[in-house]
């Protein structure tokens, strides 16, 4: 039986649920960002961040690192990827798989905005990896990961990958 794709809307539906808006709040002030995080917006972002077409969820901080803007989600990449996740998990339901996701990524960027605001970051800026490899591989972004999955994994480990 084939499976139909997951609708972009149903991503924009959870990102702007009141479910989300109240997970996102606790995340932030769990993780000593409440001072700084404040909304979530969502977009197709190769519209307006072309170079972030390829990227699940971002976020923006200002040139030079100088202030945080907003955390940002592609919510057509979102989508596919739950359909990817989907496939190893069928005995979920797919709206779950979306939320466990979005939830993730959520904490994923939280986690860079608690490094900005530690200062942590600066040494990224002055020193980018050079290639996707080195990128997943680095430790802002293994922490970041290591935080989320460790957030969730009582939950479910059906985003353990990222
Ligand atoms: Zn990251």
């Amino acid at each position: 039986m084939a499976i139909l794709p997951l609708e972009v809307s149903l991503v924009v539906k959870y990102i702007t649920s009141e479910e989300f808006k109240a997970f996102s709040k606790e995340v932030a002030k769990n993780l000593n960002v409440d001072d700084l995080f404040s909304s979530v917006e969502y977009q197709r972002t190769f519209e307006k961040y072309p170079h972030k077409q390829n990227s699940l969820a971002f976020t923006i901080f200002s040139p030079n690192y100088k202030s945080f803007q907003d955390v940002y989600f592609n919510t057509k990449k979102i989508a596919s990827e739950t359909d990817v996740l989907y496939k190893k998990h069928r005995d979920l339901e797919k709206e779950y798989v979306l939320k466990v996701l979005v939830d993730f990524l959520l904490i994923h960027e939280l986690t860079h905005v608690s490094q900005f605001k530690n200062k942590d970051f600066e040494m990224y800026t002055y020193n980018p990896p050079s290639n996707s490899r080195d990128y997943e591989n680095n430790e802002f972004e293994v922490k970041a990961n290591d935080t989320a999955y460790d957030y969730l994994k009582d939950r479910s480990n059906c985003t353990k990958k990222y």
